[in-house]
């Protein structure tokens, strides 16, 4: 079963403690700043100069970082915009620790990205009360993007999603030499399902559709809403056999189902399925999806309910071999 989108929308930082990075050069910052904190519920990590501070953050990527721009010389600013030219920390909150009063050391703090700045010395419980603001605010936008990449709807990864993480599986494919398949599902006659029985009927046809393609694939498979009425499932580490066999599966499944307030509906699904076993050859994402949608085009244009698919040999560049 394939993990479900929005369970991941609690995200693990809900339950877990919020990881924190301190970044300051003085061993008694560190000191105080984990003795006055340690019954809050952080987990707190210590970096003592620019350099540590941004090895560390990318390590442990955390919640939110403090930093100290009394660092010796400009560290503290120079390993900010360290942080924000990053993508892995880009989005982490800094909430600044300064000795600095300065109007101008401030502005430049913000316009770098700082979300907040504290001055040393600092009262413990506005910095707690900070802290916590900035946590929170860094919560709610990990959340909001989550949310951006699940389908309404189904509660599937949306199409957005799909085109980030198939280029991401089709580089790491190609890169490592390792198997990789696509499957296109597409209803057949849905548009009948909708004007027969209403539109909600067809909306609980595709949440259920839904249901049967993550209950019938694995961990590792990433189950999306392509668009309509139209499903795509990249199989990572998946051979061509076997994407095969999967989608065989998965057809059958959903043509075995029976739909409770509809009892006399039949819905079936067209697929097409490409894959290889070391992808090279077919250099981008478009590319899987234009000779995937062929399959499925093929399958529908052979009588719909049934599947055709292709291999994408390893080592003749641009051939295709059609079969099913
Ligand atoms: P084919 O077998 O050739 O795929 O025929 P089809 O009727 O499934 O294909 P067509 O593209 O003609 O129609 C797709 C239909 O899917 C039309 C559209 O109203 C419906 N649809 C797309 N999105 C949704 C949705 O979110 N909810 C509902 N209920 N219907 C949708
Ligand atoms: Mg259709
Ligand atoms: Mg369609």
């Amino acid at each position: 079963m394939s993990p479900d989108p929005i369970q991941s929308l609690a995200g693990p930082t809900s339950d877990a403690r919020s990881r924190v990075l301190i970044v300051d050069d003085s061993a008694d910052v560190h000191r105080l700043l984990r003795a006055r904190l340690k019954h809050d519920e952080l987990e707190l990590d210590s970096a003592f100069s620019e350099d540590e501070g941004f090895e560390r953050a990318i390590a442990m990527l955390p919640d939110l970082i403090l930093l100290d721009i009394g660092l010796p010389t400009d560290e503290g600013l120079r390993l900010l915009r360290r942080l924000k030219d990053e993508p892995r920390t880009r989005d982490v909150p800094v909430v600044i620790l300064s000795g600095f009063q300065s109007p101008q050391v401030k502005v430049s703090a913000f316009d770098l990205g700082a979300v907040d700045y504290v001055t040393k010395p600092f009262d413990l419980t506005e910095l707690r009360v900070r802290m916590r603001a900035a946590l929170r605010t860094y919560e709610l936008l990990q959340m909001l993007s989550k949310r951006a990449q699940i389908d309404g709807l189904t509660g599937l990864w949306n199409r957005a999603f799909f085109d980030k993480r198939m280029a991401e599986e089709l580089t790491r494919a190609q890169r490592y030499g390792h198997p990789l398949s696509l499957a296109m599902v597409d209803l057949d006659y849905f548009k009948q399902v909708n004007d027969t029985y209403g539109h909600p009927v067809g909306d609980a046809v595709l949440q259920g559709v839904a249901r049967v393609l993550r209950r019938e694939t694995r961990e590792s498979d990433l189950v999306c809403r392509f668009g309509g009425e139209e499903f795509a499932v990249v199989m990572p580490e998946t051979n061509p056999q076997d994407a095969l066999k999967l989608s065989e599966r998965i057809r059958i499944a959903i043509g075995e189902t029976r739909w409770p307030r509809v009892p006399q509906l039949h819905v079936t699904v067209s697929m097409g399925v490409i894959g290889a076993t070391a992808p090279g050859v077919l250099p981008n994402p478009e590319d899987w999806i234009e000779l995937c949608d062929r399959q499925l085009y093929a399958a529908k244009h052979n009588g719909r309910n049934r599947i055709a698919h292709a291999f994408v040999p390893d080592s003749r560049p641009g051939e295709l071999k059609a079969a099913g």
